[in-house]
C-alpha cells in the first residue's frame, strides 16, 4: 500500500480498517544469503539499501527485541551535517544528502526537520574552533553561519547571555541542521526494506556465529539455527557482545546515556541548541515537549537506565543556560547503550573472518548517520569494497594507529568527549 494524503482521506472516511499492516511477521528461514544482526536504524536502513540499490533481497534481520526498541527509538534526535575531519566531514555530509530525500524515497514521514542547530561559543579559543569548523563544512559543500552575541540573541532571545561563568559569546549555525521523529525513521526503513521482500524477524536472539574453516557460515539464535553465506553485526550497544561469539575483541565500550523530556508546551524554542559548556542540548518535539540530553552516564553499563546524578548534573547545565526551563515540569526519561569507540568515529569495515562485517562505534550520535551508515554499510557488504564516503572507517585504525579521526581531541577518555 501508497501512503499518500488520499489515502487517509479514503481510510478516514472507510473507518480506518483497510490499512495493510505496514511489516509482514515471517517465521525464519532455514538459510539466507545475508544475516543482519540487530534490527536498529543501522540494520534496517543496511537491509533496505541492500534490497534498493544492489538487489539483494534473500535476506533476514534478526532482532532480539522489537524493531526500534533500542537507541534508535531512545535518542533526543538531533540531524546534523557539522563535522571538522576529513572523513567524518565526507560521511555525514553524505548521510545528510539521504535524509533530504528520505521521506519521498520511503514513502513514509519521518518528521524530518530542517529546524536549524545553534552550537553555542563562550570564550575566544573556542569561537576560533568553530570558525574552523565552520570552514571546513562549507568546504564540504554543507551551511555553517557564524553569529556573533547579537546575532544569536536575534533567533534565541530566551538564553541568559550574561550568566557570570560563560558568558555566551555567539554560535555556529547549521541551517540544514534539525530533527526526525526517531520511530518513523526505523518504521519506514523496516516497512520499506519489508516491500522489497527482505524478512524482519523480532524476538529472534542470536547466540552464536557460525565459523567454519575462518568463514562465517551462519548464526545460532533463539528460533533455531540460521545458514548464511554472509552477516553482518550492527547491534549498536551490544557489539562487543555480539562480536566475542566470533571471537572477537572490539575496542567499544558500552556507556549509558540518558533523555528527558518535559510535559507539553506551546512552541517556544524552534531550533536546536546545543550549549558549548555544559553538556547540554534541546529541541522542541512536534508534541510540545522539550527534549534534551547531556552527558553520559560515566560509568560503562548494559542497562538502558540511568542514574540521578546525571539528571541533577542535566537540570543545572538547563538551568544555567535557560532559566525559563525551571518552570517546565519534567516528565520522562531513559537511557540508551552508547557503543563509544577510542576515537569517537564508527566502523564500517570487513572483519578477520570472511563473510563477517561489522557496523559500530556511533558513539552517541549515530541516529543522524542512520541512512548513511545503511547506505555504505550495504555497499561494503554487496561489493565486498568500502563506499567512499566511509573508507575511513577502518578496524585496524586501533590497532595501528594509523587513521585514527579524534574528533573532539579527548582520545578514549568517553567523559570528556
Ligand atoms: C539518550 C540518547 C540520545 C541520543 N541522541 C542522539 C542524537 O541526538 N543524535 C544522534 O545522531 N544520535 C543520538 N544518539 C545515538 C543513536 O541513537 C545511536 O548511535 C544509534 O541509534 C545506534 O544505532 P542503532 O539505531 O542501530 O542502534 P539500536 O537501535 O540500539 O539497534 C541495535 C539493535 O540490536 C539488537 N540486538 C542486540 N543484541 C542482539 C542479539 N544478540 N541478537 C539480535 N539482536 C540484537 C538490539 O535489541 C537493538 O534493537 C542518542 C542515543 C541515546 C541513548
Amino acid at each position: 500500500m501508497r501512503y499518500s494524503g488520499w489515502q487517509v482521506l479514503a481510510q478516514g472516511l472507510t473507518g480506518n480498517r483497510r490499512w495493510a499492516r505496514a511489516w509482514r511477521d515471517p517465521a525464519p528461514k532455514d538459510a539466507y544469503d545475508i544475516v543482519i544482526i540487530g534490527g536498529g536504524g543501522h540494520g534496517l536502513s543496511t537491509a533496505y539499501y541492500l534490497a534498493k540499490e544492489h538487489g539483494l533481497t534473500n535476506i533476514a534481520v534478526l532482532e532480539k527485541g522489537y524493531l526500534g526498541g533500542g537507541s534508535v527509538g531512545r535518542n533526543t534526535t538531533i540531524v546534523r551535517a557539522n563535522y571538522f575531519l576529513e572523513g567524518n566531514s565526507q560521511f555525514y555530509s553524505h548521510s545528510m544528502k539521504l535524509w533530504e530525500g528520505l521521506e519521498g524515497d520511503l514513502n513514509y514521514n519521518v518528521m524530518h526537520s530542517q529546524r536549524g542547530l545553534i552550537n553555542l561559543f563562550h570564550s575566544d579559543g573556542q569561537r576560533d574552533a568553530f570558525v574552523r569548523r565552520g570552514n571546513m563544512m562549507i568546504n564540504q559543500g554543507d551551511d555553517a553561519i557564524l553569529l556573533d552575541r547579537e546575532g544569536c540573541r536575534k533567533l534565541l532571545p530566551y538564553l541568559d547571555y550574561d550568566q557570570t561563568r560563560f558568558p555566551i559569546y555567539g554560535g555556529l549555525y547549521h541551517p540544514r541542521g534539525g530533527t526526525a521523529r526517531h520511530d518513523a525513521v526505523a518504521w519506514g526503513y523496516a516497512r520499506g526494506a519489508d516491500r522489497r521482500g527482505v524478512d524482519l524477524i523480532q524476538n529472534c536472539e542470536v547466540t552464536g556465529i557460525d565459523i567454519s574453516g575462518g568463514r562465517v557460515t551462519g548464526v545460532q539464535t533463539s528460533r533455531g539455527a540460521i545458514r548464511a553465506r554472509k552477516v553482518a553485526i550492527v547491534v549498536a550497544g551490544r557489539s562487543s557482545q555480539v562480536a566475542a561469539m566470533a571471537g572477537l575483541r572490539l575496542p567499544i565500550e558500552s556507556h549509558v546515556l540518558q533523555a528527558f523530556v518535559t510535559e507539553g508546551l506551546k512552541p517556544v524554542i524552534d531550533h536546536v541548541i546545543s550549549y558549548g559548556m555544559g553538556h547540554f542540548y534541546i529541541s522542541q518535539s512536534d508534541k510540545g515537549g522539550l527534549v534534551f540530553g547531556g552527558d553520559l552516564d560515566f560509568y560503562a553499563s548494559y542497562a538502558a537506565r540511568g542514574n540521578l546524578p546525571m539528571v541533577e548534573h542535566v537540570a543545572e547545565a538547563g538551568m544555567t543556560l535557560m532559566p525559563m526551563i525551571g518552570k517546565a515540569r519534567m516528565l520522562r526519561s531513559w537511557g540508551g547503550i552508547m557503543d563509544m569507540s577510542p576515537d569517537g568515529s564508527p566502523i564500517i569495515d570487513r572483519t578477520a573472518v570472511e563473510g563477517l562485517y561489522l557496523n559500530c562505534g556511533w558513539c552517541y550520535g549515530g541516529f543522524k548517520a542512520v541512512p548513511g551508515s545503511g547506505h555504505c554499510f550495504a555497499h561494503l557488504i554487496a561489493t565486498d569494497r568500502p563506499h567512499a564516503a566511509a573508507a575511513a572507517y577502518r578496524l585496524d585504525r586501533f590497532a595501528t594507529g594509523r587513521g585514527l579521526m579524534d574528533e573532539e581531541g579527548t582520545g578514549s577518555q568517553h567523559n570528556l568527549h
